[in-house]
């Protein structure tokens, strides 16, 4: 090749004459001298080199092999990255010469290191070489250590260099694929790049920016780095391969799967074609479908959310008209509630009323029968229609029982209104609950003689006092009575015990009658509550009996109890709390 221009006048001279004799003449000694004189001759190190290399070259023809490899060593170590104007590179050149020399000298184990160690720098990428001279300088190193390897027994130094090697083919192969790759990532995407390159360099489009180029059905994520072209500094746009596979199966799906999922009723990725790249298990249904993109750094992809159908309540629900709904539903639960209590308070009216015409249809013909025959027998005996002295006292004894159950009815009545006023007033003393219970079954079993009822009566003895208004509490057991008689039906005997518990004194009458039924034994002591059948109906009361029993009882402290089977029979049972002077005693 003729001297580059640059070199000065008498090193180009020199040269072509050094040229000349070492082709042409072949006379090696003359020849070193002319470039001898040229090296001196220049100073810019790629002349120099590749003068030195020339020497090293003559001196190998010349068989002065030691001087040719010290040359070559010089250039191996100060030359490395320089190249010569034709754009020889002169480290590695000058290295494949080296070893080359070792071998010529007999010396094959330096050969083969020095060749190793120069694939190594090769396919380590010491040298930015151009595509045909990586090919031609790895080629020749290969077939040099291949041959020099194959003339070798198998020591343990040369075994280690094998290894080497064939590391080195493998990482040589494996970068061969990536640079095939980037030639073609060029093919493909290098003009669209470098068309986004100008507008990003003019500023339209901000260089540092990041994007995703599909080409040729591949992924590149390309990133322009900052920095005009031809500055210093300068890197250019670099590019990653993006695994496409693994960027759909590993980050997109489980991304939508658990983020889309929760919000759509189906989705599907599109690719540029408008093919479906990714989609989720439910056919996407329903109108309402959003569709989007993904951020620049992303494949341009589009990805289509496909709204839940919505149910018109669940609409409703959600809408801006749902205040209205919600006031609506209020103001309905208040009226609703308003009726069943408007309701529950006429029911109870209506029943109250009800009770009242009862109490008063069955009180008047209370008070009528015994008036009527009061009336009828006084009459008789005033006209002195009753002949027999005997027939004249039976009547004088009906006069009183009459009178006395009208008094009864009175006294009940009056009291109970007196109690619901607040205005009775108990006279508290302390009082024997055994005569008391003496005298109102004297009078009642008088009262009752002609019925035929046998009333027992058994007292534990000695029942300890209590402080108690006798009159009321007379006429609570005496209601009780009446009610025993009362409902007795068939049955014609009524029991009554009188015993201590604690500090109570209990009175209990039993009665073998009609019973009640359980879901009326919690309404027998309300006001004007009659229970039972029409039979048991028909037999004469008011309703206020049991009323007041509880009111008085309750009035001194105590309680009333019922049990009751229908058609066995009730016990009522009173309960007094014993006199404070009693239990001190
Ligand atoms: P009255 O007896 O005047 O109807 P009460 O207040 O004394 O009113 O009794 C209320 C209701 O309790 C009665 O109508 C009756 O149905 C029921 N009852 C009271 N005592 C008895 C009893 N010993 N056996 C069965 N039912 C009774």
């Amino acid at each position: 090749r003729p001297p580059a221009p640059s070199w000065p006048g008498s090193a180009a001279a020199e040269l072509r004459a050094a040229q000349d004799l070492e082709f042409r003449q072949q006379r090696y000694p003359q020849a070193l001298a002319a470039y001898g004189r040229a090296l001196e001759a220049v100073a810019a190190r790629e002349a120099r080199g590749e003068i030195l290399l020339a020497i090293s070259r003559v001196q190998r023809k010349a068989g002065s092999l030691q001087a040719a490899i010290g040359v070559c060593e010089t250039l191996s170590r100060d030359y490395v990255q320089v190249r010569t104007a034709a754009g020889i590179p002169l480290g590695p050149t000058a290295t494949l010469e080296l070893g080359s020399l070792h071998l010529e000298t007999g010396d094959s184990l330096q050969a083969l290191a020095t060749d190793v160690e120069l694939y190594g720098s090769l396919v380590g990428g010491a040298w930015a070489l151009e595509r045909a001279q990586f090919d031609f300088i790895a080629a020749e190193v290969r077939e040099a250590i291949t041959r020099i390897l194959s003339g070798m027994s198998s020591v343990d130094q040369v075994q280690a260099h094998s290894d080497s090697f064939a590391e080195l083919r493998e990482e040589e192969g494996a970068r061969r694929i990536r640079t095939e790759r980037l030639h073609a990532f060029q093919e493909r995407a290098g003009g669209e790049l470098h068309a986004r390159r100008i507008r990003s360099t003019s500023g339209v489009d901000g260089a540092g920016r990041t994007f995703v180029l599909e080409s040729g059905g591949e992924l590149y994520l390309i990133s322009l780095l900052p920095g005009g072209e031809g500055d210093e500094g300068d890197e250019g746009p670099w590019g990653l391969l993006l695994d496409g596979d693994h960027l759909r199966d590993g980050v997109l799906l489980p991304a939508l799967e658990e983020h889309a999922g929760r919000a759509a009723a189906g989705w599907v990725v599109r690719g540029r074609g408008g093919g479906s790249i990714l989609a989720s298990d439910e056919a996407p249904v329903g109108s309402g479908t959003l569709t989007t993109t993904f951020s620049e750094d992303f494949p341009p992809w589009l990805l289509a959310l496909h709204e839940e159908p919505q149910s018109p309540y669940r609409r409703l629900f959600l809408s801006s008209q749902s205040v209205y709904f919600y006031m609506f539903l209020l103001i309905a639960s208040i009226l609703v509630f308003g009726l069943i209590l408007t309701i529950r308070a006429v029911s109870h009216e209506l029943e109250l009323a009800r009770m009242k015409s009862d109490f008063v249809s069955t009180v008047s013909h209370e008070f009528k029968s015994p008036l009527t025959s009061i009336r009828q027998l006084a009459e008789m005996l005033q006209a002195g229609r009753v002949p027999s002295q005997e027939r004249r006292q039976e009547y004088y004894g009906v006069l009183v029982e009459q009178s006395s159950r009208l008094s009864a009815l009175v006294a009940n009545i009056l009291d109970l209104a007196r109690m619901e006023e607040g205005k009775k007033e108990f006279r508290f003393e302390l009082s024997d609950v055994e005569a008391l219970l003496e005298e109102v079954l004297s009078t009642t079993r008088h009262r009752v003689s002609h019925t035929g009822f046998a009333i027992q009566c058994v007292v534990d003895e000695p029942l300890p006092r209590v402080m108690a208004d006798r009159d009321a509490i007379s006429q609570a057991v005496s209601n009780l009575l009446d009610n025993a008689v009362k409902y007795s039906g068939e049955a014609r005997s009524v029991n009554v015990r009188a015993f201590v518990s604690d500090t109570w004194v209990t009175v209990a009458v039993e009665d073998f009658g009609v019973g009640i039924p359980g879901e009326e034994i919690d309404r027998v002591f309300d006001r004007f509550y009659r229970g039972g059948d029409a039979l048991t109906r028909s037999v004469k009361g008011s309703g206020l009996g049991l009323t007041l029993v509880k009111q008085v009882v309750e009035a001194h402290g105590g309680e009333v109890q019922v049990e009751s089977a229908p058609d066995h029979g009730s016990t009522f049972s009173i309960r007094l709390p014993t006199a404070k002077e009693e239990s001190r005693a």
